[in-house]
């Protein structure tokens, strides 16, 4: 048996042609399948294809191989909308038709609550929702940032390549909304022109970095700000001149970044012309399930945000209002809660649910953030929110010490009802989720942007005493790999 599986590692050598049949997808969005039993990753093959294909990596009992062509092609097949699909690095399933991403999205979160989170099946299945998709998947993204450089002595703007730093050109990204081709023509046009430099990341030298275009959904404020190796622009008049008058132009402005670095903003922004934020609004929406399966209502009220350069905004506008909505509705408030609101960003989520509770308390990291986040508050006219500036696993205890020790309370129970954790892929830090489980909340609302992570901190509080109540996936950026969910916990009863 053992050297018939080492046969089966070698039989196959770097370069071979392999006919294989696509049987599933990987979490990166590879197509896997089987030659004569070997696993093989195909990066652009969709479940149900006949490919053939070229190895190009040999693995310890799995391997990578090159599509070559699409012998028979599969039902879940679809032409991309974008030439460009295989080559940029920004999609990785634009062939597979858009309710399998939906499936496949839905899947990945059941099985890593499983597999990760050690919940039994018939509890996951129990607990999750059908995926909330998109209407359109195309044209919902309301921001870009486009790495610029050059091709053949002229500037290009467009996305890297999969796993590197080498820019495809793109001049219409069909995620993106239509009017930023005009905005990259006019900036491109105008460093041909002056002759004005693209930025290079091996050497360290020439100005231009990245275009940064931000659009508000409702507002149709637009802004741009050019990411720049230094100070000034050469021809900044002009560039100005030629920008200020595209449809909907509301705030131009320059960011300095003079680091080698692959972080794509400095901190300092100076407007160039018109306003220094545009504005967009979230809805609040009432959330209805019929037949297990999330239905929104018409909005009742609206918040509005300020946005600068620098600050973080969901992209996916429309998906936002109706991933919070679902926060909402898990967090069941009633007016009387008080409402943690961690790693809260500019605030979005506090804000959004301020006026259903009591009081807010609201925790993030950059100062920036709760900069903006206090100021978002303030003009919304929302007064029971507050945010405190710091790491959560290092705020959130001390604050209860604090309280604990201010009201000469006996116990930790019942500072708060309940708790939103909203944090980055590497998900919540131990001592933040030891400190929730002491406070002992109803409710744990947990928003994910890394399904594996989400799981294994659900388990952390499943031990800890609380139940998996809903899992609810939505689809925020359609044709990539990348799912958010929304999971609420609910204290288990003694
Ligand atoms: N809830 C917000 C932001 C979510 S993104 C929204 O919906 O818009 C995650 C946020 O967590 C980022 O703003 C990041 O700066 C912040 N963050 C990262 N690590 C943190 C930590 N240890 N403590 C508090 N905030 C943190």
């Amino acid at each position: 048996m053992a050297a018939m599986d080492k046969q089966k590692k070698t039989q196959f050598q770097k370069d071979d042609i392999v006919t294989v049949t696509i049987e599933d997808i990987s979490s990166d969005g590879d197509g896997i399948g089987k030659a004569d039993g070997f696993t093989l990753f195909i990066k652009d093959a969709v479940m149900g294809d006949t490919v053939t294909a070229k190895l190009m990596k040999i693995k310890k009992g799995y391997g990578y191989a090159k599509l070559l062509d699409i012998v028979k092609p599969s039902p879940f097949r679809t032409a991309p909308r974008c030439e460009l699909a295989r080559k940029c690095g920004g999609c990785q399933i634009q062939e597979l038709d858009y309710d399998r991403q939906l499936e496949f999205k839905e899947k990945k979160v059941h099985d890593v609550l499983v597999r990760l989170g050690g919940f039994p099946e018939e509890v996951v299945a129990r607990a999750s929702h059908p995926i909330v998709g998109m209407e359109d998947p195309y044209r919902f993204r309301n921001k870009q940032q486009l790495p610029v450089g050059e091709k053949d002595g002229k500037p290009v703007a467009g996305f890297y390549a999969s796993h590197t730093h080498c820019i495809v050109p793109v001049s219409d990204c069909m995620v993106g909304a239509e009017e930023n081709q005009r905005i990259t023509a006019t900036i491109l046009d105008w460093m041909k022109r002056y002759e004005i430099p693209a930025y290079s990341e091996e050497t360290g030298e020439g100005l231009v970095r990245h275009i940064l275009i931000r659009s508000g959904v409702y507002s149709r404020e637009i802004m741009v700000c050019l990411v720049v190796n230094g100070t000034q622009l050469p021809h900044e008049e002009e560039l100005v001149e030629e920008l200020a008058v595209l449809p909907d132009m509301t705030s131009i402005s320059l960011n300095t970044n003079t680091a080698k670095t692959n972080v794509i903003m400095g901190k300092k922004v100076r407007t160039l012309w018109g306003k220094d934020t545009i504005e967009d609004s979230l809805h609040v929406s009432n959330v209805e399930y019929r037949g297990g399966k999330a239905c929104f209502e018409e909005a009742h009220r609206q918040v509005t945000f300020q946005l600068s350069p620098l600050s973080f905004y969901q992209v996916n506008p429309k998906q936002a209002e109706r991933l919070y909505s679902i926060v909402r509705y898990d967090a069941k408030l009633t007016g009387k809660e008080v409402v943690w609101d961690l790693y809260c960003g500019v605030g979005t989520i506090g804000c959004f649910l301020a006026a259903d509770a009591k009081e807010v308390y609201g925790v993030e990291v950059i100062p920036d953030a709760i900069r903006d986040a206090r100021k978002n508050a303030e003009e919304n006219h929302i007064n029971n929110v507050t945010f405190h500036v710091g790491k959560a696993e290092e705020v959130v205890p001390e604050y209860v010490e604090k309280r604990v020790k201010a009201e000469n309370r006996r116990s930790r129970k019942g500072l708060v009802d309940v708790v939103v954790v909203d944090p980055p892929r590497k998900g919540c830090d131990e001592k933040c989720l030891q400190t929730i489980l002491e406070v002992e909340p109803k409710r744990i609302v947990y928003v994910s942007c890394d399904p594996a992570t989400m799981a294994r901190d659900c388990k952390v509080l499943a031990d800890g005493g609380y139940e998996l109540a809903s899992v609810q996936p939505v689809d925020q950026f359609s044709h990539s790999v990348h799912v958010e969910t929304v999971v609420l916990m609910s204290r288990k009863d003694k």
